[in-house]
């Protein structure tokens, strides 16, 4: 009798995903596909992540058909479509969930490395090693900046409202995914920023920056750009050569 109960007030959600979103269901499911059963009404979003999908890998949601946002409460049997962003269709642009045109972003510590790629390519990425999740998560929203990270509970925070789930663990490969997921082939300005710091550079006369050149390179450099936020002073010697075969390694496999 009691389990009679349950049963009426229970209902069944069946999540088709598409596009590489069931790369967050594991082995647990068949591809693409999960099946739950709920006895109380939850919002889309709490079903979403409860399957593992960050709320921020979303960019289209289809409830019975009909395109639904992240609050909608759901309350009875459902079929729920789910699509990453860049899946193209004509139908339901307008019921996008995702923003497009984001170019700022905030990565959690351990990404040191896609933080230089991204810095080296011009792209404004705020990063801190020692930051707190709350602080990484506050930096997101506040500044609206999209969290790059490869930790999915951090994306899972509903004030995170643009981030990124880094599927590779390869610093060359993350890049290539986050100049692709937001875009940002056309915005590219290599060594206009600095690596440490994030701050733009600009030109620098060589009698204004020679108090912090070692020797040799007094003699054999004359260009040089400083840095407007820790007057870290770059120029072409033997680290640019570096940097430029980075620049021409990931621009290779942009294209690709
Ligand atoms: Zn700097």
């Amino acid at each position: 009798m009691r389990e009679s109960l349950i049963d009426v007030k229970s209902f069944s959600i069946r999540l088709h995903v598409h596009g590489d979103l069931d790369f967050f269901l594991g082995s647990r499911a068949g591809p693409g596909r999960v099946e739950r059963r709920l006895s109380e009404k939850t919002s889309v979003k709490d079903v979403i992540e409860s399957c593992g999908i960050p709320h921020s890998e979303v960019d289209l949601i289809l409830l019975n058909g009909e395109a639904v946002n992240f609050g909608y409460a759901v309350r009875g049997d459902a079929e729920i479509e789910l699509y990453p962003p860049g899946i193209q269709s004509s139908n339901f642009r307008e019921k996008r969930l995702q923003a497009t045109g984001i170019n700022a972003f905030v990565a959690d510590g351990h990404l040191g490395k896609l933080v230089r790629d991204l810095r080296l390519l011009g792209i404004d990425v705020a990063y801190d090693p020692a930051a707190q999740d709350r602080q990484l998560v506050e930096i997101a929203s506040r500044n609206n900046r999209a969290l790059l990270t490869r930790d999915r509970r951090l994306l899972m925070y509903a004030a995170v409202q643009h981030g990124y789930y880094l599927r590779s663990q390869n610093p060359l490969e993350q890049t290539i995914e986050v100049l692709r997921r937001f875009d940002l082939g056309s915005i590219l300005s290599p060594f206009s920023r600095c690596l440490r710091c994030n701050a733009f550079l600009e030109p620098a006369e060589k009698e204004k920056v020679i108090g912090q050149l070692e020797p040799l390179t007094r003699i054999y450099y004359s260009d040089f750009r400083r840095c407007t936020g820790c007057a870290q002073v770059y120029w072409s010697g033997s680290h640019f050569t570096k940097l430029q075969r980075r620049l021409k390694e990931i621009r290779a496999n942009l294209g690709s």
